[in-house]
């Protein structure tokens, strides 16, 4: 007998179904969606979507506000019409299973970590589209992180901010340009509860500070077997301006700032105290957490008597500390009044002086004139830093080498753990049928290997090519129902509206560009030279057409001009239907785009993309990278898994890094990708490109996943930390 069948209860009894109660029904599937398990597995979404396809996607995938609108009753007889008993059962079983169990990679690598979990802080997590604590990059490696980490089974809990109004959400005016929109969330409609101390009370943790003090209830989602808490400034007890604190996602000045950062931080290690929580290791994700390092110094300073030194060093040995921001004006810093105002209690607490406490936060210890920089309190505090691609790695060491004056370049405490994504969050359905079918069994187990990967060599060409010829049309339905969704909501004729239904041409070769509108990421580099786009664009035997999605920071105006600049393409007949622009670019948006197109053009100014992740999501689903040679991509490229824009140079002249890059785009383009992609055989199919696809995912869906990465970061961080063994990390 099986470990599952020995299992079986009672209630999950398959073959008499009929015994449910409809109350029983609806508990189990509100405890599926209860679960963000159910965001990576197939069975159990594509469940919640049967219920009700339309209501499914107007309510975002959100699977509670969609059994919320099911009396048990209705629920009952829409499973019975649909036949979703056992596939319910089947399901619950499951997570039930997946709860119980651990796993033999942990057992066999995090053992050490035992009952003291990491403590995993960030100030954004991207789970799914229905929960918006997230605005991009940052966020969805957050997500990405806890789903593996809870794959592999390492003991981790994770702490980030409810933010009740979320990022915003985009759409664009008659003239093309961004309008930001915040709405409220309904809490009822989110998987989550406020979390409870040990005796079962609510738990809501207070702040002091010089001017007065902050309250913070404390909610908690679970992701798998992670736990991940976020607090909330939105209680009783806090001025009405505080009670907005955590509303929104990098709104506000630096005072909201800040005060978000105390609550991440300082909040985030009271709260684990609270949960009755002691974490063997802090991950700080980014240094907006970074004040977390000041407060368990304060504990352990009043739990263990330590010195502030001696507490430092201990705490310092537990912390690992990720940086991401290759732009020196990216990393926050707080003036000394402001961090007087908000740390102030805290340092006393310590007992150290405001200069000794600056000191922490000052690349020039001594230097009165620099401000409080919270990567510099992060690397200090902390005994191992990572920064996120190799080449970000080489970056990080030389802008933070006069931390380290005494020391080399070579020899400056910063290595590097390269980003990758949850596989089964971003891979398509029939692209993990198609691995089903050619991958030794289990393989789904060992993601994160190289060996099981090998297998795609084995697939018939024809095979993958029809795989993705399938995905690249739905992805084209799923553009189309949105372009002509964006035409009636501006209020366009009933022609403008059909015709939009129309857009694009599956048999064309089709780039995807989409990420956030930050000027370095250069979303129009492609219009540099408009006649010689509009030449490439329009050969009748070898058409190009581009989709391209991302939302510009409220604040940044010239990335609400590129916007518009792309959007407004579509009023110029040379480019009518062949260029879109979709709007509210988020995770659903995403996924569809990484799962269809043929090619995913990236091209920032390089070194300034400390790793990006979307194009590895590209790579799952058989889709071929075109991009600078920069963050991740600047290690994976090696001349046959997809596509290379110029050689890697960089120029001190941005015009003309821009105007070479630039050059090195239509070249590649023109030379490179468009003859391969129509380059057929006698049977349709492009041999060679079929070849780089084959080729793409056999050297990078494993190396740059979460699953490697989480392993990474256990082997290498956090068993050290935890008082493992130490290994070394790559420089
Ligand atoms: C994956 C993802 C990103 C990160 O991709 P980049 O390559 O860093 O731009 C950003 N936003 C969303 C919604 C994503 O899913």
């Amino acid at each position: 007998m099986s470990q599952a069948e020995m299992t079986r209860t009672e209630d999950d009894n398959v073959t008499a179904p009929v015994e449910l109660s409809a109350e029983k029904l609806h508990e189990k599937c509100m405890a599926l969606a209860n679960n963000l398990w159910w965001t990576w597995q197939p069975d159990v979404f594509n469940l919640f979507r049967d219920l009700d396809p339309i209501r499914w996607r107007q309510l975002d995938h959100n699977p509670i506000a969609l059994l919320r609108e099911f009396t048990p009753e209705r629920l009952e007889s829409r499973v019975a019409e649909m036949v979703l008993y056992s596939r319910i059962n089947h399901a619950y079983r499951r997570l039930k299973e997946y709860m119980a169990s651990s796993t033999p990679w942990a057992d066999t690598h995090a053992g050490v970590l035992g009952g003291k979990p990491v403590a995993y802080f960030s100030a954004e997590f991207g789970i799914h589209e229905s929960i918006q604590i997230y605005s991009g990059g940052l966020g969805v490696l957050s997500g990405d992180h806890i789903k593996s980490a809870s794959g592999l089974g390492v003991p981790l809990v994770a702490i980030g901010l409810f933010y009740d109004q979320g990022y915003f959400k985009q759409h664009l005016n008659d003239e093309g340009y961004q309008i930001e929109e915040y709405l409220d969330t309904k809490v009822e409609n989110l998987p989550m509860k406020p979390a409870n101390d040990p005796d079962g009370k609510h738990i809501t943790v207070t702040i002091n500070m010089k001017g007065g003090k902050l309250l913070a209830k404390v909610w908690q989602m679970n992701v798998g077997r992670v736990p991940l808490f976020l607090l909330d400034c939105d209680v009783e007890g806090n001025n009405p301006e505080d009670r907005e604190l955590t509303s929104r996602l990098y709104g506000g000045d630096e005072r909201t700032r800040i005060r978000q950062e105390m609550v991440l931080g300082v909040g985030g290690i009271k709260a684990l105290k609270a949960l009755g929580i002691t974490p063997g290791v802090y991950h700080l994700n980014e240094g907006h957490s970074a004040f977390a390092t000041l407060e368990a110094v304060r504990d352990h300073m009043h739990e263990d008597g330590m010195s502030f030194d001696d507490a430092l060093r201990e705490v310092a040995k537990r912390t690992v500390f990720t940086t991401h921001t290759p732009v020196p004006a990216g990393h926050d810093r707080f003036d000394a009044g402001l961090i007087e105002e908000h740390l102030g209690d805290l340092r006393e607490s310590v007992g150290i002086s405001h200069e000794q406490l600056m000191g922490m936060g000052r690349v020039d210890t001594n230097n009165q004139h620099e401000t409080f920089c919270m990567t510099v309190l992060g690397l200090k505090a902390s005994r191992r830093a990572n920064a996120v691609s190799q080449l970000h790695g080489h970056v990080s060491r030389s802008m933070w080498a006069h931390l380290w004056p005494w020391r080399v370049e070579e020899e400056i405490p910063i290595g590097h753990i390269t980003n990758g994504v949850h596989i089964p969050s971003w891979i398509a359905w029939q692209m993990m049928q198609l691995y089903d079918r050619h991958f030794p069994s289990g393989w789904y187990q060992r993601m994160g290997e190289s060996d099981v990967w090998q297998f795609i060599h084995d697939v018939d060409p024809g095979e993958l090519w029809e795989t993705h010829a399938t995905l690249k049309n739905l992805l084209l339905q799923f553009v189309r129902r949105r372009i002509s969704r964006q035409c009636r909501r501006r209020g366009e004729s009933d022609d403008a509206v059909e015709h939009a239904r129309t857009v694009l041409d599956p048999n064309v070769l089709t780039i995807g560009f989409a990420r956030r509108f930050a000027t370095y990421k250069r979303a129009d580099l492609f219009m540099t030279d408009v006649d010689r786009l509009v030449e490439m664009m329009s050969d009748p035997k070898r058409p190009v057409q581009f989709i391209f999605s991302g939302k510009a920071h409220p604040k940044d105006e010239p990335g609400k001009a590129k916007i518009k600049r792309i959007n407004n393409l579509r009023h110029d007949p040379q480019f009518r239907d062949k260029i879109v622009f979709i709007e509210d670019y988020d995770i659903n948006v995403c996924r569809h785009l990484i799962q269809g197109v043929d090619v995913w053009l990236n091209n920032p100014r390089q070194p300034l993309e400390a790793s990006g992740t979307s194009g590895q999501k590209v790579v799952l689903n058989g889709g071929l990278n075109c991009s600078i040679l920069d963050g991740w991509w600047a290690e994976a490229y090696d001349g046959r898994n997809g596509f290379a824009i110029g050689t890697g140079r960089t120029h001190t002249d941005v015009a003309k890094q821009d105007a070479r890059d630039a050059e090195d785009l239509y070249k590649v383009l023109e030379n490179e990708v468009i003859p391969l992609y129509y380059d057929r055989d006698v049977d349709g199919l492009p041999r060679d490109w079929i070849k780089r696809m084959m080729y793409s995912i056999s050297t990078s869906a494993w190396r740059f996943s979460a699953h490697r990465m989480v392993a990474d970061y256990t082997k290498l961080c956090y068993v050290p930390a935890a008082g493992g063994l130490s290994s070394q990390m790559p420089g």
